[in-house]
Protein backbone atom coordinates (compact mmCIF):
# COMPACT_ATOMS: atom_id res chain seq x y z
CA UNK A 1 0.00 0.00 0.00
CA UNK A 2 1.08 3.61 -0.96
CA UNK A 3 1.49 6.65 1.13
CA UNK A 4 -1.45 8.05 -0.86
CA UNK A 5 -3.63 4.94 0.20
CA UNK A 6 -3.05 5.26 3.63
CA UNK A 7 -3.72 8.76 3.69
CA UNK A 8 -7.06 7.94 1.94
CA UNK A 9 -7.94 5.15 4.64
CA UNK A 10 -7.42 7.63 7.59
CA UNK A 11 -9.03 10.48 6.14
CA UNK A 12 -12.03 7.62 5.58
CA UNK A 13 -12.46 6.95 9.34
CA UNK A 14 -10.45 9.38 11.80
CA UNK A 15 -11.68 12.37 9.91
CA UNK A 16 -15.14 10.76 9.53
CA UNK A 17 -17.54 13.45 10.06
CA UNK A 18 -19.65 11.18 12.44
CA UNK A 19 -16.59 10.14 14.19
CA UNK A 20 -17.34 12.48 17.16
CA UNK A 21 -16.20 10.79 20.47
CA UNK A 22 -16.09 7.34 19.41
CA UNK A 23 -14.21 4.90 21.84
CA UNK A 24 -13.95 1.77 19.73
CA UNK A 25 -14.48 0.82 16.57
CA UNK A 26 -14.08 -2.86 14.87
CA UNK A 27 -14.40 -4.25 11.53
CA UNK A 28 -14.96 -7.76 11.71
CA UNK A 29 -15.02 -10.14 8.95
CA UNK A 30 -15.15 -13.77 8.55
CA UNK A 31 -14.44 -15.80 5.17
CA UNK A 32 -16.74 -18.85 5.76
CA UNK A 33 -19.44 -17.27 6.30
CA UNK A 34 -19.24 -13.89 4.22
CA UNK A 35 -19.73 -11.68 7.10
CA UNK A 36 -18.89 -8.30 7.29
CA UNK A 37 -19.42 -6.07 9.97
CA UNK A 38 -18.71 -2.90 11.84
CA UNK A 39 -19.14 -2.61 15.53
CA UNK A 40 -18.89 0.99 16.99
CA UNK A 41 -18.70 1.46 21.09
CA UNK A 42 -19.49 4.84 21.19
CA UNK A 43 -18.74 5.50 24.90
CA UNK A 44 -18.90 2.91 27.94
CA UNK A 45 -18.80 6.18 30.23
CA UNK A 46 -22.51 4.72 32.49
CA UNK A 47 -21.55 1.21 31.24
CA UNK A 48 -21.42 -1.67 28.57
CA UNK A 49 -22.12 -0.40 25.36
CA UNK A 50 -25.75 -1.80 24.34
CA UNK A 51 -27.49 -1.58 21.15
CA UNK A 52 -28.80 -3.67 18.36
CA UNK A 53 -27.54 -5.54 15.42
CA UNK A 54 -28.59 -4.14 12.08
CA UNK A 55 -28.50 -6.64 9.00
CA UNK A 56 -28.51 -3.92 6.00
CA UNK A 57 -27.65 -4.26 1.97
CA UNK A 58 -25.97 -1.17 2.77
CA UNK A 59 -24.22 -0.06 -1.27
CA UNK A 60 -20.73 0.49 0.45
CA UNK A 61 -18.68 0.30 3.37
CA UNK A 62 -18.64 3.98 3.86
CA UNK A 63 -22.40 4.02 4.26
CA UNK A 64 -22.50 1.05 6.78
CA UNK A 65 -19.45 3.16 8.59
CA UNK A 66 -21.72 6.25 8.70
CA UNK A 67 -24.69 4.28 9.96
CA UNK A 68 -22.95 2.44 12.65
CA UNK A 69 -21.50 5.74 13.80
CA UNK A 70 -24.91 7.49 13.80
CA UNK A 71 -26.50 5.32 15.30
CA UNK A 72 -23.69 4.12 18.37
CA UNK A 73 -23.91 7.62 19.01
CA UNK A 74 -27.92 7.76 19.49
CA UNK A 75 -27.83 4.85 21.79
CA UNK A 76 -25.20 6.93 24.25
CA UNK A 77 -28.31 9.60 24.44
CA UNK A 78 -30.80 7.33 24.87
CA UNK A 79 -29.60 5.11 26.89
CA UNK A 80 -28.48 7.85 29.62
CA UNK A 81 -31.75 9.61 29.16
CA UNK A 82 -33.72 6.65 29.77
CA UNK A 83 -31.94 6.08 33.15
CA UNK A 84 -29.99 2.69 32.62
CA UNK A 85 -26.38 1.88 33.42
CA UNK A 86 -25.35 1.38 30.05
CA UNK A 87 -22.80 3.09 27.44
CA UNK A 88 -24.04 3.21 24.20
CA UNK A 89 -22.77 1.14 20.90
CA UNK A 90 -24.15 -0.75 18.09
CA UNK A 91 -22.90 -3.08 14.89
CA UNK A 92 -24.40 -3.37 11.82
CA UNK A 93 -23.57 -6.57 9.02
CA UNK A 94 -23.17 -5.34 5.43
CA UNK A 95 -25.79 -7.93 3.92
CA UNK A 96 -29.40 -8.51 2.72
CA UNK A 97 -31.36 -9.89 5.43
CA UNK A 98 -33.26 -11.80 3.19
CA UNK A 99 -30.55 -13.66 0.66
CA UNK A 100 -27.59 -13.22 2.31
CA UNK A 101 -28.24 -13.79 5.93
CA UNK A 102 -27.23 -16.83 7.88
CA UNK A 103 -26.79 -18.82 10.83
CA UNK A 104 -22.90 -19.12 10.25
CA UNK A 105 -22.48 -15.44 9.81
CA UNK A 106 -24.46 -14.96 13.06
CA UNK A 107 -22.80 -17.26 14.46
CA UNK A 108 -19.49 -15.34 12.86
CA UNK A 109 -20.68 -12.42 14.48
CA UNK A 110 -21.07 -14.04 17.91
CA UNK A 111 -17.27 -14.43 17.84
CA UNK A 112 -16.58 -10.93 17.44
CA UNK A 113 -18.83 -9.68 20.14
CA UNK A 114 -17.51 -11.99 22.64
CA UNK A 115 -13.82 -10.63 21.69
CA UNK A 116 -14.76 -7.63 22.68
CA UNK A 117 -15.59 -9.06 26.57
CA UNK A 118 -18.74 -7.34 27.18
CA UNK A 119 -18.06 -3.60 26.50
CA UNK A 120 -20.17 -4.45 23.89
CA UNK A 121 -23.66 -5.68 24.43
CA UNK A 122 -25.64 -6.68 21.44
CA UNK A 123 -29.48 -7.15 20.66
CA UNK A 124 -32.35 -7.42 17.62
CA UNK A 125 -32.80 -4.13 15.18
CA UNK A 126 -33.80 -4.24 11.52
CA UNK A 127 -32.90 -7.43 9.73
CA UNK A 128 -32.59 -9.53 13.06
CA UNK A 129 -34.48 -11.86 13.97
CA UNK A 130 -34.49 -13.73 17.41
CA UNK A 131 -33.10 -17.29 16.15
CA UNK A 132 -30.48 -14.91 14.91
CA UNK A 133 -29.94 -13.71 18.32
CA UNK A 134 -30.07 -17.33 19.64
CA UNK A 135 -27.10 -17.97 17.20
CA UNK A 136 -24.89 -15.53 18.35
CA UNK A 137 -25.70 -16.44 22.15
CA UNK A 138 -23.81 -19.49 20.89
CA UNK A 139 -20.56 -18.10 21.29
CA UNK A 140 -21.21 -14.78 23.48
CA UNK A 141 -22.84 -14.18 27.01
CA UNK A 142 -22.90 -10.27 25.56
CA UNK A 143 -26.39 -10.78 24.05
CA UNK A 144 -29.97 -9.62 24.71
CA UNK A 145 -33.59 -10.55 23.29
CA UNK A 146 -32.94 -14.02 22.95
CA UNK A 147 -35.52 -16.39 24.18
CA UNK A 148 -33.53 -17.17 27.37
CA UNK A 149 -32.44 -13.28 28.03
CA UNK A 150 -35.74 -11.55 27.12
CA UNK A 151 -39.11 -10.04 27.78
CA UNK A 152 -39.90 -11.19 23.85
CA UNK A 153 -41.02 -8.31 21.42
CA UNK A 154 -40.53 -5.03 23.00
CA UNK A 155 -43.15 -3.64 21.08
CA UNK A 156 -45.49 -3.66 24.05
CA UNK A 157 -43.23 -1.79 26.65
CA UNK A 158 -42.72 1.00 23.65
CA UNK A 159 -46.24 1.74 23.07
CA UNK A 160 -46.70 1.59 27.15
CA UNK A 161 -43.61 4.76 27.43
CA UNK A 162 -44.88 6.52 23.98
CA UNK A 163 -48.83 6.11 25.95
CA UNK A 164 -46.67 7.42 29.11
CA UNK A 165 -45.43 10.30 27.43
CA UNK A 166 -48.48 11.23 25.69
CA UNK A 167 -50.26 11.65 29.25
CA UNK A 168 -47.11 14.24 29.75
CA UNK A 169 -47.39 16.32 27.14
CA UNK A 170 -51.24 16.39 27.59
CA UNK A 171 -50.37 18.13 31.11
CA UNK A 172 -47.61 20.30 30.19
CA UNK A 173 -50.16 21.61 26.79
CA UNK A 174 -53.88 21.25 28.28
CA UNK A 175 -53.17 21.07 32.23
CA UNK A 176 -54.23 17.26 32.31
CA UNK A 177 -53.09 14.22 31.84
CA UNK A 178 -56.74 13.05 31.05
CA UNK A 179 -57.51 11.87 27.10
CA UNK A 180 -61.23 11.53 27.53
CA UNK A 181 -62.35 13.31 24.50
CA UNK A 182 -59.50 14.52 23.06
CA UNK A 183 -58.76 13.82 19.26
CA UNK A 184 -55.41 11.92 18.53
CA UNK A 185 -54.65 11.24 14.79
CA UNK A 186 -51.92 8.01 15.12
CA UNK A 187 -49.81 7.33 11.93
CA UNK A 188 -49.06 3.94 11.14
CA UNK A 189 -50.54 1.14 13.09
CA UNK A 190 -47.55 -1.62 13.01
CA UNK A 191 -46.53 -3.14 16.52
CA UNK A 192 -46.21 0.02 18.22
CA UNK A 193 -48.76 2.13 16.57
CA UNK A 194 -51.75 -0.24 17.11
CA UNK A 195 -51.19 -1.04 20.85
CA UNK A 196 -50.97 2.84 21.40
CA UNK A 197 -54.22 2.79 19.39
CA UNK A 198 -55.54 0.68 21.83
CA UNK A 199 -54.42 2.91 24.65
CA UNK A 200 -55.32 5.51 23.60
CA UNK A 201 -59.23 4.15 23.03
CA UNK A 202 -59.66 2.83 26.56
CA UNK A 203 -58.58 5.95 27.85
CA UNK A 204 -61.96 7.76 25.81
CA UNK A 205 -59.85 9.28 23.29
CA UNK A 206 -60.85 9.77 19.76
CA UNK A 207 -58.79 8.49 16.86
CA UNK A 208 -58.13 9.26 13.38
CA UNK A 209 -55.97 6.47 12.27
CA UNK A 210 -53.54 5.87 8.84
CA UNK A 211 -51.36 3.27 7.76
CA UNK A 212 -50.48 2.31 4.12
CA UNK A 213 -51.07 -1.18 4.91
CA UNK A 214 -54.81 -1.41 4.56
CA UNK A 215 -55.84 -4.30 6.72
CA UNK A 216 -54.15 -2.90 9.94
CA UNK A 217 -56.36 0.68 8.99
CA UNK A 218 -59.49 -1.73 8.55
CA UNK A 219 -58.24 -3.40 11.85
CA UNK A 220 -58.60 -0.34 13.91
CA UNK A 221 -61.90 1.47 12.94
CA UNK A 222 -63.39 -1.68 13.60
CA UNK A 223 -61.60 -2.72 16.88
CA UNK A 224 -61.85 0.94 18.36
CA UNK A 225 -64.15 3.01 16.08
CA UNK A 226 -61.52 5.18 14.51
CA UNK A 227 -61.63 7.58 11.47
CA UNK A 228 -59.42 6.59 8.73
CA UNK A 229 -57.59 9.06 6.92
CA UNK A 230 -54.96 8.61 4.44
CA UNK A 231 -51.46 8.09 5.42
CA UNK A 232 -50.47 11.81 4.06
CA UNK A 233 -53.13 13.29 5.48
CA UNK A 234 -52.28 12.02 9.23
CA UNK A 235 -50.42 15.23 10.00
CA UNK A 236 -52.88 17.70 9.03
CA UNK A 237 -56.09 15.80 10.63
CA UNK A 238 -57.65 17.60 13.04
CA UNK A 239 -56.41 16.63 15.51
CA UNK A 240 -55.02 17.91 19.47
CA UNK A 241 -52.83 15.26 19.58
CA UNK A 242 -50.54 13.80 16.47
CA UNK A 243 -48.82 10.52 17.20
CA UNK A 244 -46.27 9.49 14.43
CA UNK A 245 -45.60 5.61 14.59
CA UNK A 246 -44.89 4.80 10.96
CA UNK A 247 -41.16 6.02 9.70
CA UNK A 248 -38.65 8.94 10.61
CA UNK A 249 -38.42 12.25 8.87
CA UNK A 250 -42.00 12.79 9.35
CA UNK A 251 -41.40 15.95 10.35
CA UNK A 252 -39.99 18.89 8.11
CA UNK A 253 -40.50 21.72 6.22
CA UNK A 254 -43.74 20.64 4.26
CA UNK A 255 -45.34 18.81 6.67
CA UNK A 256 -45.10 21.34 9.47
CA UNK A 257 -47.23 24.45 8.47
CA UNK A 258 -49.98 21.85 7.99
CA UNK A 259 -49.60 19.94 11.07
CA UNK A 260 -52.73 21.34 13.74
CA UNK A 261 -51.96 19.42 16.69
CA UNK A 262 -50.59 21.19 19.81
CA UNK A 263 -48.99 18.02 20.72
CA UNK A 264 -46.10 15.98 18.32
CA UNK A 265 -45.73 12.27 20.11
CA UNK A 266 -45.18 9.40 19.07
CA UNK A 267 -42.72 6.26 18.66
CA UNK A 268 -41.11 7.04 15.20
CA UNK A 269 -37.58 7.08 15.46
CA UNK A 270 -35.87 10.42 13.69
CA UNK A 271 -38.97 12.35 13.29
CA UNK A 272 -37.01 15.60 12.87
CA UNK A 273 -35.60 15.79 9.61
CA UNK A 274 -33.65 18.53 10.46
CA UNK A 275 -32.63 20.29 14.09
CA UNK A 276 -34.08 23.15 12.42
CA UNK A 277 -37.44 21.22 12.37
CA UNK A 278 -37.79 21.12 16.01
CA UNK A 279 -37.58 25.09 16.46
CA UNK A 280 -39.84 25.12 13.51
CA UNK A 281 -42.67 23.31 15.84
CA UNK A 282 -41.48 25.64 18.94
CA UNK A 283 -42.29 28.50 16.40
CA UNK A 284 -45.61 26.93 15.70
CA UNK A 285 -46.54 26.76 19.23
CA UNK A 286 -46.05 22.86 18.73
CA UNK A 287 -45.01 20.65 21.79
CA UNK A 288 -42.50 18.14 20.17
CA UNK A 289 -41.65 14.84 22.26
CA UNK A 290 -38.22 14.42 21.56
CA UNK A 291 -38.57 10.59 19.61
CA UNK A 292 -35.40 8.85 21.67
CA UNK A 293 -36.67 9.80 25.13
CA UNK A 294 -40.52 8.85 24.57
CA UNK A 295 -39.47 5.42 22.94
CA UNK A 296 -36.95 4.30 25.15
CA UNK A 297 -39.63 1.48 26.62
CA UNK A 298 -38.43 -0.97 24.22
CA UNK A 299 -34.38 -0.56 24.69
CA UNK A 300 -35.66 -0.13 28.87
CA UNK A 301 -37.17 -3.97 28.26
CA UNK A 302 -34.04 -5.49 26.51
CA UNK A 303 -31.62 -3.43 29.47
CA UNK A 304 -33.25 -5.33 32.36
CA UNK A 305 -35.07 -8.24 31.33
CA UNK A 306 -34.30 -11.13 33.79
CA UNK A 307 -34.52 -14.49 32.92
CA UNK A 308 -37.87 -15.53 34.80
CA UNK A 309 -40.23 -12.70 32.86
CA UNK A 310 -41.41 -10.77 36.14
CA UNK A 311 -41.51 -7.16 34.14
CA UNK A 312 -42.96 -5.18 36.82
CA UNK A 313 -39.19 -3.26 37.24
CA UNK A 314 -39.09 -2.62 33.26
CA UNK A 315 -42.86 -1.43 33.43
CA UNK A 316 -41.97 0.66 36.27
CA UNK A 317 -38.86 2.20 34.25
CA UNK A 318 -40.39 2.68 31.00
CA UNK A 319 -43.27 4.76 33.38
CA UNK A 320 -40.96 7.11 34.16
CA UNK A 321 -40.45 8.18 30.53
CA UNK A 322 -43.42 10.43 31.44
CA UNK A 323 -41.74 12.17 34.62
CA UNK A 324 -38.68 12.83 32.20
CA UNK A 325 -40.50 14.44 29.39
CA UNK A 326 -42.15 16.42 32.35
CA UNK A 327 -38.93 18.00 33.15
CA UNK A 328 -37.55 17.89 29.49
CA UNK A 329 -40.74 20.48 28.66
CA UNK A 330 -40.55 22.54 31.84
CA UNK A 331 -36.83 22.92 31.23
CA UNK A 332 -37.10 23.68 27.55
CA UNK A 333 -39.79 26.50 28.55
CA UNK A 334 -37.31 27.87 31.25
CA UNK A 335 -34.82 28.12 28.73
CA UNK A 336 -36.32 29.13 26.34
CA UNK A 337 -35.57 26.27 24.00
CA UNK A 338 -36.66 23.19 22.41
CA UNK A 339 -37.33 19.63 24.29
CA UNK A 340 -34.76 17.95 22.19
CA UNK A 341 -32.27 20.00 22.77
CA UNK A 342 -32.72 19.79 26.11
CA UNK A 343 -33.32 15.99 25.97
CA UNK A 344 -29.46 15.94 24.53
CA UNK A 345 -28.42 18.18 26.93
CA UNK A 346 -29.70 16.61 30.10
CA UNK A 347 -27.79 12.97 28.40
CA UNK A 348 -24.67 14.97 28.29
CA UNK A 349 -25.45 16.44 31.50
CA UNK A 350 -25.51 12.56 33.20
CA UNK A 351 -22.21 11.16 30.66
CA UNK A 352 -20.60 14.57 32.41
CA UNK A 353 -21.02 13.81 35.54
CA UNK A 354 -20.54 10.28 35.90
CA UNK A 355 -17.00 10.77 34.06
CA UNK A 356 -14.71 11.56 37.11
CA UNK A 357 -16.55 8.50 38.48
CA UNK A 358 -15.01 6.06 36.30
CA UNK A 359 -11.19 7.47 36.56
P1 LIG B 1 -43.83 -1.84 12.31
O1 LIG B 1 -43.07 -2.14 11.08
O2 LIG B 1 -44.49 -2.93 13.08
O3 LIG B 1 -44.99 -0.78 11.97
C1 LIG B 1 -44.83 0.32 11.13
C2 LIG B 1 -46.19 0.56 10.47
O4 LIG B 1 -46.13 1.77 9.74
C3 LIG B 1 -46.60 -0.53 9.49
O5 LIG B 1 -47.92 -0.97 9.76
C4 LIG B 1 -46.48 0.15 8.12
O6 LIG B 1 -47.41 -0.34 7.17
C5 LIG B 1 -46.77 1.59 8.50
N1 LIG B 1 -46.26 2.58 7.56
C6 LIG B 1 -45.11 2.57 6.84
N2 LIG B 1 -45.02 3.69 6.11
C7 LIG B 1 -46.12 4.43 6.40
C8 LIG B 1 -46.58 5.69 5.96
N3 LIG B 1 -45.91 6.44 5.07
N4 LIG B 1 -47.75 6.14 6.46
C9 LIG B 1 -48.46 5.42 7.35
N5 LIG B 1 -48.06 4.20 7.78
C10 LIG B 1 -46.91 3.72 7.31
O7 LIG B 1 -42.84 -1.00 13.24
P2 LIG B 1 -42.97 -0.72 14.80
O8 LIG B 1 -42.16 -1.71 15.53
O9 LIG B 1 -44.40 -0.52 15.16
O10 LIG B 1 -42.19 0.67 14.90
C11 LIG B 1 -42.80 1.90 14.50
C12 LIG B 1 -41.80 3.04 14.64
O11 LIG B 1 -41.34 3.12 15.98
C13 LIG B 1 -40.52 2.87 13.79
O12 LIG B 1 -40.09 4.13 13.38
C14 LIG B 1 -39.53 2.28 14.77
O13 LIG B 1 -38.21 2.57 14.41
C15 LIG B 1 -39.93 2.99 16.04
N6 LIG B 1 -39.56 2.26 17.26
C16 LIG B 1 -40.02 1.02 17.50
C17 LIG B 1 -39.66 0.35 18.66
C18 LIG B 1 -40.20 -1.03 18.97
O14 LIG B 1 -40.08 -1.49 20.12
N7 LIG B 1 -40.82 -1.73 18.03
C19 LIG B 1 -38.81 0.95 19.60
C20 LIG B 1 -38.34 2.25 19.34
C21 LIG B 1 -38.72 2.88 18.16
Amino acid sequence: MNALHTSVHHSAVFDHPEMGEHENIVFAKDKDSGLSAIIAVHDTTLGPALGGCRVWPYENPADALTDALRLSRGMTYKNALAGLDLGGGKAVIMACPRKEKSSEMMEAFGRHVERLSGTYITAEDVGVSTEDMEAVALHTDHVRGTSATGLGDPSPYTALGVFEGIKASALHVFGSRDLDGKTVSVQGLGHVGCDVARKLHAAGAKLIVSDIHAPAVARAVEEFGANAVDPSEAHRAAADIFVPCALGAGLNARTIPQIQARIVAGAANNQLQTPADGNALKERGILYAPDYAINAGGVISIALAEPGGNDEHVREKTRAIGETLALIFERARREETTPEKIADKIAEEKLASAKPRRN
